[in-house]
């Protein structure tokens, strides 16, 4: 399938690696020239340097830290007007509720919450100007089915997810839509961070750890980032322009409920 975005423009935050590197391939195998942004600048030039060989497109690389508003006026400093954005950061850490402070709170409210809807806000009256703009964010399944250890994140990403709610259905007309996409469990370095710290919390070990996982899942095996990427591409196609506010689960059949 075509999906008619070539040559558009997209801005790919959290992209050196996991699954916003994910989506950006998949959005440059269809032709979309992608600004990509993470904080490391070897890691994040040697991927933009192997996608530009690979698929042929433009790629701008921004090393910067998206969470911050110096870091987002980078970013859009490189990519001005945006077709489409992928909105991403790192997750924050798990731990005990009783532990955190307002800071801990701020940080991840900040990264998870603030930052893609400060982006949001800097982009989506261009793409309705424009009458093309598509705009997915990267949450996670536990929007859905919290997970305990992951309060911080619990909380932030169902901000997020409510603003999203609120506003997709003032853009839709002007074909600008804005999904979210939820990880289930996916083979990326933050996997490895999450299963290692329930590892090192139950005297496991990583390998005993991963295993009962993978074989908690329904597919029995964790997601590969080019799947993610595929979905993303797919929602930030022409073929999607229907499809806004929703809460799209890929976790390989782990949620166990009929809705
Ligand atoms: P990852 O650690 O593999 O990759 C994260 C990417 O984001 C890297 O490129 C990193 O450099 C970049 N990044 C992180 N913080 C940044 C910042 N402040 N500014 C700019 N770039 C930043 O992680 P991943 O597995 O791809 O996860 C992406 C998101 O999805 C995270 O928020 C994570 O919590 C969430 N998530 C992942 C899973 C999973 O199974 N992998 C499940 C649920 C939710």
């Amino acid at each position: 399938m075509d999906l008619g975005i070539a040559g558009k423009h997209a801005l790919v935050c959290g992209a050196s690696k996991g699954l916003g590197r994910g989506c950006a391939e998949a959005l440059a195998a269809e032709g979309v020239h992608v600004t990509i942004v993470a904080r490391t600048a070897s890691e994040l030039e040697a991927t933009a340097q192997e996608i530009r060989q690979k698929y042929g497109v433009t790629v701008t690389a921004v090393a910067c830290d998206i969470t911050t508003p110096a870091g987002r006026a980078q970013a859009l400093a490189a990519c001005p007007n945006p077709d489409i954005l992928v909105t991403n950061a790192g997750g924050p850490p798990p731990g005990d509720f009783r532990k955190w402070s307002r800071d801990d709170w701020i940080a991840a409210i900040d990264a998870n919450m603030l930052t893609p809807i400060e982006l949001i806000k800097a982009t989506v009256d261009g793409m309705m100007s424009r009458r093309f703009g598509r705009i997915v964010n990267i949450t996670s399944s536990a929007v859905k089915a919290p997970i305990d250890i992951l309060g911080l994140s619990n909380g932030a990403r169902a901000g997020l997810t409510g603003f999203v709610a609120g506003i997709a259905r003032k853009t839709v007309a002007q074909n600008v839509t804005i999904n979210n996409l939820l990880p289930g469990q996916f083979d990326t370095d933050r996997l490895k961070k999450t299963l290692g710290s329930a590892a090192s919390t139950t005297g496991k070990s990583m390998d005993e750890v991963f295993e009962a996982r993978r074989l908690q899942i329904p597919a029995q095996r964790f997601g590969d980032p080019a799947e993610f990427g595929a979905v993303c591409a797919f929602l930030c196609s022409v073929h999607a322009g229907y499809m806004t506010g929703q809460n799209v689960l890929l976790d390989g059949g782990n949620y166990p409920g009929t809705f």
